[in-house]
């Protein structure tokens, strides 16, 4: 009886603690498209983790503004300012000023250090956690040998992270995993299957599930608030994810965020009504990371660090595929080739659109006949 009674307690504390760790870990919120989000969602009750910084808008070198030392840790997570010591003041100094402008060179804004218009929006936009200047190094625009307004999209942007790490030659075929206690359907994981087409399409890698996510390779999971990386994930909008260079494998997406996984329409620019990141783009730039890649200043790149809510952008960019063609080369399935070129594909996409409008000419021309 002894024995069967400490069994059970030993069951109990077991299931007790199970459970607690379950508790303590908030599952993602996903929804198959933008209507189908409830409007207690919507931004008008979403309050954005950077929406205090709408009230900077116009400051410049020299001012003494509350929250400016917020706005300072915002360019110190994402490599901008270099001090390791974050108890910044709320002064507008010099050393803001050089990261407005290295800022403003990286996006394609103007350089003028100030907090104008388009400067604020760009830095309100929800973006990747990854920072954009590395070690002080940045390959963005300001880290490239020419002003940025000489630059044409001829030259490439693409960029890597410090010593350019990357997956060894004998790892070509990666397998990734899901962590098992996000739940995840069938549905999100098929978004992350399209993901890591998306890549295996230009290159030789091959990426696969693997049935167990502690032996993965690459380890895919959503959490909120401090996860144990030392990059905490900071509520709804702000940042939205962050994967670590090869051989890490890790990607990370915020559980907080509001996940849209089947709306293949979406909008190219966005849109402004909703606070949703469409998950299939967030992924495609995260598996850049996972392969080596760091951020872009090319805006249609799928590494441009920033997306608008509801933005889908999910097709690589010719700078994208430069990028990861640069670290392993062509797909041999593509006869060693570039892949499908991006003008094949561009005229494939005008050819079909002619094709459709003379389908669409024939039917409107019979049916007129037969109204007659
Ligand atoms: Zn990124
Ligand atoms: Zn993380």
């Amino acid at each position: 009886m002894n024995t069967f009674h400490h069994k059970l307690n030993i069951i109990l504390i077991f299931i007790t603690l199970f459970s607690s760790s379950i508790n303590s870990f908030s599952l993602p919120h996903f929804f198959p498209n933008i209507s189908s989000i409830p409007p207690s969602l919507l931004p008008n009750n979403t309050a954005g983790t950077w929406d205090a910084f709408h009230k900077l808008s116009g400051c410049h070198s020299g001012q003494h503004v509350p929250d400016i030392a917020k706005l300072k840790n915002y360019f110190h997570y994402f490599g901008y300012i270099r001090n390791t010591t974050s108890n910044f003041t709320d002064e507008f100094d010099t050393t803001l000023e050089s990261a407005v402008k290295t800022y403003q060179q990286n996006f394609n804004l103007n350089a003028t250090g100030e907090l104008d218009e388009s400067t604020m929006n760009q830095i309100l936009k929800p973006r990747c956690g990854v920072a954009d200047i590395v070690n002080g190094a940045t390959t963005m625009n300001s880290g490239k040998p020419s002003p940025s307004s000489t630059i044409h999209n001829t030259v490439a942007h693409y960029s890597f992270f410090p010593n350019r790490p990357r997956w060894p030659a004998r790892r070509r075929n990666l397998t990734y995993g899901f962590d098992p206690r996000n739940q995840l359907s069938d549905d999100v994981k098929r978004v992350f299957a399209n993901a890591f087409n998306r890549w295996s399409e230009w290159t030789p890698l091959t990426f696969t599930e693997g049935k167990n996510y502690f032996r993965s390779d690459l380890k895919i999971g959503f959490y909120a608030g401090d996860h144990g990386d030392g990059e905490e994930f900071d509520g709804v909008l702000g940042t939205l994810a962050h994967a670590f260079a090869p051989p890490r494998g890790l990607l990370h997406l915020d559980s907080d965020e509001n996940w849209i996984v089947n709306d293949l329409i979406g909008s190219r620019s966005g849109s402004g009504a909703v606070t949703a990141m469409d998950l299939e783009s967030v992924a495609v730039h995260e598996i850049g990371h996972l392969l080596g890649l760091g951020h872009s200043s090319v805006e249609d790149a799928i590494m441009f660090p920033t997306i608008s809510s509801g933005e889908r952008k999910v097709e690589l960019d010719r700078d994208d595929v430069e990028g990861i063609q640069e670290l392993y080369g062509t797909n041999p399935d593509n006869n060693g080739t570039m892949g499908p070129s991006f003008g094949e594909r561009e005229m494939s996409r005008g050819y079909c659109d002619s094709v459709l409008l003379v389908k669409r000419m024939v039917l409107i021309v019979g049916l007129m006949l037969l109204a007659s």
